[in-house]
């Protein structure tokens, strides 16, 4: 069976839920502190393994109670976690806070994925590799590294440019599938993305910087594929809308599921976006990732 490599990010998100956001200086009380498995690169390995795929997961946690737990975490997935390695700084963190009207108020702490370094990408063997998997949660020249040395063994790359930050042509340029939203796609081209007919135009400001494969995730909307050959739409699935954390990730799952089964692009997407859609439906990140079942009953 083919392996997904994800080289990212590994997270404890310790959310809250409060009537209101505190103002400066101000005490509130809050419900029950909930602890959930999250980062991006976490995320998208659970979701492609709970989708069935073989994933490995690279990156770095804190000798702390949140690197264990998220270690556990990855294992009871069926993601291997033997490329995580401990690191003296605290575990990635986000402390969320979410009020009545569901807004999210968010403080990320990067700390041991901000130490994930291009050395510790030279450590894992692509070669043994179908698919990688990066996103940017943690520090931009270790994303480079993996990139290039994922190309050189002939392994298929999928970036995920999220958080939105600028990144050079060469890493944009490097990889088979880049997957931004619509904000990762705008500052990514320094163009405005608001809709479909924007979003297609600046995926081909994309394309003309040597990407190959543009998929746009447009959130209710769906997603956008613009390649040489063609631009299509995908449109969503119907789902009632819980919480929208994850869905982006769930996308990238699916999708690179659906890739290493040789489905064709756009069922490949028409896949992702059902993933994504289901992981809506619940609230957090890692507890909302479908299932192989939800997702096949929802695309049948
Ligand atoms: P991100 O979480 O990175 O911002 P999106 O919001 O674009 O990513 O969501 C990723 C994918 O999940 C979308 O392409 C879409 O297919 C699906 N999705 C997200 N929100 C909804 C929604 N409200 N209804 C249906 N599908 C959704």
């Amino acid at each position: 069976m083919p392996n997904i490599l994800v080289v990212g990010s590994l997270n404890a998100d310790l959310v809250v839920r409060t009537p209101r956001f505190p103002n400066p200086g101000e005490t509130i009380s809050g419900d029950d502190l909930q602890v959930i498995p999250g980062g991006k690169g976490a995320n998208q390995a659970v979701a492609a393994a709970r989708l069935g795929s073989n994933v490995s997961m690279l990156g770095r946690v804190g000798k702390d109670n949140f690197g264990n737990f998220l270690l556990e975490n990855l294992k009871s997935n069926n993601v291997n976690s033997q490329l995580v390695q401990f690191d003296d700084a605290s575990t990635g963190t986000a402390i969320i806070v979410v009020d009545e009207n569901g807004q999210n108020s968010i403080v990320l702490s990067a700390g041991a994925n901000s130490k994930v370094s291009p050395s510790d990408v030279e450590h894992a063997s692509f070669s043994d590799f179908d698919l990688l998997l990066l996103q940017l949660e943690i520090p931009t020249p270790s994303v480079l590294s993996a990139i290039k040395l994922a190309k050189e063994k002939g392994v298929r790359v999928i970036l995920n440019p999220a958080p939105a930050k600028e990144l050079p042509h060469e890493l944009t340029s490097l990889a088979d599938f880049v997957i931004p939203n619509e904000t990762e796609l705008s500052l990514l081209t320094k163009t405005e993305v608001k809709d479909i007919p924007t979003a297609e135009i600046a995926g081909k400001l994309l394309l003309d910087h040597g990407t190959q494969n543009v998929i746009v995730t447009l959130g209710s909307n769906g997603a956008l594929i613009v390649t040489q050959e063609l631009t299509r739409h995908i449109p969503p699935f119907k789902v009632d809308v819980v919480d929208t954390t994850a869905a982006g990730d769930a996308f990238i799952g699916g999708f690179a599921t659906a890739l290493l089964q040789n489905k064709e692009l756009e069922d490949a997407v028409r896949y992702g976006c059902a993933t994504g859609a289901l992981a809506t439906t619940k609230f957090g990140a890692q507890p909302s990732l479908p299932t192989l079942d939800e997702v096949e009953k929802l695309i049948s």
